[in-house]
């Protein structure tokens, strides 16, 4: 482990000095872009995912589906949406406003402030912490999954967020690029509402990074489309493809509370807890049956962008927008509840680019 480390390290300092140096340099921005080393550690990390969702999860799709599709025309949208996360947006947006509302907020001081660090968050309430870093990093773990269990159910609960949320819902054709697919609004909304936790509980912007890797690569995994999962004891304690999949089945006209399983973004724990936990279903067909929602297939980047931001708009400045429960939207972007909303045209199947279970 400690060979790897050291690798680790040497390539950092190498992508410093070799690329990120000189490109700091020719673009006249080295006062201002931060330290090399951390830029050069960011960027390895984001091709690092890259290359395990591209060159691992990728082939176990032709492998091992879940679902067989004639073609993969409506997950190219879904890379797309990846490449900008990882190599653009996140980085931008980590640099432009999640770094300065840290600072804003205090918690982190980050390289400009020498000497040993005041203990914030759970270390200050909890000095035993300081000696074990890493019952400490479990505790942040399971505190930051548990936030991201609830603030999912109430994307899907409170009917301007599910307007929002339900543009992640809408792929037909789910596979490893999926996890990034999302609106940037909801996307602003989560960091926001992720880092704030993160500040209060005093995490390091290090131990952030570390952090986010790990689970995001559970969040590529579990979107593949591949139809095994962990087993029967592995399942319960990581979230496997098996069940983000039924997250992300189509409403069940005959069960139509069925869908509303599997919140869990790493550890089923809280969905077992909770009583939303769903296991041993047979693999069904993902997106959703709002048509207004399902046509985000027909749209690119832009329009889906635009459509989610205009159902979130519709839904937002409406009382309607605001009581709990499962909605549809209808004319104008007003969201009505689903059973309301049962007469609509609801498509037959999951489309025709959508795929039959390959089991
Ligand atoms: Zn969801
Ligand atoms: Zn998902």
């Amino acid at each position: 482990m400690s060979y790897l480390a050291s690798l680790w390290t040497q390539l950092i300092a190498w992508v410093s000095t070799h690329l990120v140096e000189p490109a700091v340099l020719f673009l006249h921005i080295a006062d201002t872009a931060g330290n090399p080393l951390e830029i050069s550690e960011a960027l390895l990390i984001a091709l690092l995912q890259l290359f395990i969702i591209g060159f691992i999860f990728r082939p176990l799709e032709t492998l091992a589906p879940a679902e067989r599709w004639e073609d993969r025309k409506l997950t190219r949208i879904d890379r797309l949406y990846t490449l900008l996360m990882l190599l653009g947006l996140f980085p931008l947006f980590s640099y432009l406003v999640l770094t300065p509302f840290a600072n804003m907020l205090g918690g982190l001081g980050g390289e400009a402030e020498a000497g040993p660090a005041v203990s914030s968050g759970l270390k200050h309430w909890v000095p035993w912490f300081e000696d074990h870093p890493y019952l400490l990093f479990l505790v942040y773990y399971l505190v930051y999954d548990c936030v991201y269990y609830w603030m999912h159910r109430a994307q899907h609960a409170i009917p301007w967020w599910w307007a929002l949320h339900s543009m992640h819902h809408s792929q037909r054709q789910m596979s490893c690029w999926t996890n990034d697919r999302g609106s940037y609004i909801d996307g602003v909304l989560q960091s926001f509402i992720l880092a704030t936790v993160g500040l209060a509980m005093g995490v390091e912007p290090s131990e952030f990074a570390l952090l986010g890797l790990l689970s995001e690569l559970v969040q590529n995994l579990s979107h593949t489309n591949v139809r095994f999962g962990f087993g029967r004891i592995g399942e319960r304690l990581l979230v496997d493809p098996k069940f983000h999949r039924l997250h992300h089945m189509v409403r069940d006209p005959e069960r139509p509370s069925l869908h509303n399983c599997n919140f869990g973004q790493v550890l089923p724990v809280w969905d077992i807890l909770f009583g939303t936990a769903l296991y041993g279903e047979k693999i069904r067909p993902t997106g959703v049956s709002d048509p207004m929602v399902d046509a985000d297939n027909d749209r690119g980047l832009v329009g889906q962008q635009w459509q989610a931001a205009r159902r979130f708009w519709g839904a937002v400045r409406r009382p309607a927008g605001w009581r709990l429960g499962e909605v549809s939207f209808g004319p104008d972007y007003a969201p009505i509840p689903s059973d309301e909303a049962e007469h609509l045209p609801v498509p037959a199947d999951a489309g025709p680019a959508g795929g039959a279970p390959a089991a």
